[in-house]
């Protein structure tokens, strides 16, 4: 039985968000800015965030120059600038939200390394223009000639560099987030897991578990931002449709020298790099077992981790082939139908919102945006 005390600050809330990553949290900051006043809860099923947002690989990218190709290809011109404006007003938006912490943000640029020619360098300037209206400036620059300077093999043959592109530090960012979500009046409650939702009159009811517990909150509304976890409460509707993908990553211990500096992509996308101070982060690959990476378990397996420390070793960092690797793990990621950022009413009073499609730190916070304007209608 909950006490009197108890039930006046945790059982009723205006707006409850589910999941506490970088959607959920900046969801709680916008609303605590513009709704004051508002009873804002966030429900964490884990003790910190459990899917993305902790376990990524911290690029603060708009996309490198194959995968805006790719994106133009698949969903034509303009949906692709839409794409990657939101990508850029999102970085700008969390780096103002974040103005005055420390998330560790470092301005040095991205690049992208190709060890064939690949039909994207040859729409270079067509991309370039068609991104110069969001970025104002040229998004992708030829310059192999930094190939050397980064110390990878000879088997590189081209480099694109964007001076767009910066990298933080994700477990800053979180805990940044959190901090100031709870300094602006949010409750953050964690191990509470939301099993369902249900509609009524003037909101909603949801029942989580708390431990052995099961409770039931009340809320105005509710915002459903669990990313690869979105169909277990969400069901006929494209939402339900998300599909989970596991992203692995590798650490290195610390390196004598580090000869790069800014982020790196490779394989279109599927593979990322950068340094960490004096330590390489390496992930990705899932293309090499697509249906086995696409789960919600965190464990790692010995093919995608294999490929990563081979590509470390032959052609990151030939120099420093013996270096050994401290850290291991992976996170989850949510790949949407449509590629496209969607944030929607799923019923009368719940707002569901999903497809960063790996690339959250870029996108959270326009998607929060966009939720606070849904919620007041
Ligand atoms: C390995 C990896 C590398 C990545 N690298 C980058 C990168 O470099 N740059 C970039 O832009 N993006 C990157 N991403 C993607 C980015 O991290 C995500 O797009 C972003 O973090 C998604 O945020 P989110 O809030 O939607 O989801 P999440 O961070 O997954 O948060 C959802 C939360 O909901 C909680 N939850 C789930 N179900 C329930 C429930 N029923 N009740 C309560 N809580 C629940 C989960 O525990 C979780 O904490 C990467 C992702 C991974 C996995």
């Amino acid at each position: 039985m909950r006490s009197f005390w108890e039930s006046q600050t945790w059982s009723e809330s205006d707006v409850v968000i589910i999941g506490g990553g970088l959607i959920g949290m900046q969801t709680a900051l916008e609303l605590a800015s513009k709704r004051p006043g508002e009873r804002v809860m966030v429900l964490e099923r884990g003790l910190i965030p459990s899917g993305a947002s902790t376990r990524n690989a911290g690029f603060a990218c708009i996309g490198s120059l194959s995968e805006v190709a790719a994106d133009i290809d698949l969903l034509g011109r303009d949906a692709a600038l839409d794409i990657v404006q939101m990508r850029f007003d999102g970085l700008n938006g969390l780096r103002s939200t974040c103005e005055g912490y420390d998330i560790g943000y470092l301005h040095h640029g991205g690049n992208e390394i190709f060890l064939e020619d690949h039909p994207s360098l040859e729409r270079i300037v067509e991309i370039n223009d068609l991104l110069s209206e969001v970025t104002g400036t040229t998004t992708f620059q030829l310059r192999s000639d930094l190939i050397s300077a980064f110390g990878f093999a000879d088997r590189v043959r081209h480099l694109v560099h964007s001076p767009i592109e910066g990298s933080l530090d994700s477990g800053k960012l979180v805990d940044v987030l959190w901090s100031k979500a709870q300094r602006a009046g949010v409750r953050i409650r964690t191990g509470a897991q939301v099993l369902g939702i249900e509609e009524t009159s003037g909101g909603v009811n949801l029942t989580l578990r708390a431990g052995a517990d099961e409770h039931l909150v009340k809320a105005g509304s509710a915002v459903i931002a669990t990313n690869a976890w979105i169909p277990d409460l969400v069901k006929d509707h494209e939402a339900s449709r998300i599909v989970p993908a596991r992203g692995q990553i590798l650490v290195t211990e610390p390196l004598a020298a580090m000869p790069l500096k800014g982020t790196y992509h490779f394989d279109e996308g599927y593979v990322y790099f950068r340094p960490v101070g004096n330590r390489i982060l390496l992930g990705g690959a899932r293309n090499l077992a697509f249906e086995e990476e696409q789960t919600t378990s965190h464990d790692i397996t010995d093919l995608i981790q294999g490929a990563l420390e081979a590509l470390l070793r032959e052609v990151i960092a030939p120099s420093q082939s013996n270096v050994s690797i401290d850290h291991r793990w992976s996170g989850t990621m949510a790949f949407s139908p449509s590629k496209h950022p969607i944030v929607e009413r799923v019923s009368p009073h719940v707002v569901v919102a999903f497809g960063c499609n790996g690339m959250g730190v870029a996108l959270s916070s326009s998607i929060a945006k966009r939720i606070t304007e849904v919620l007041k209608y």
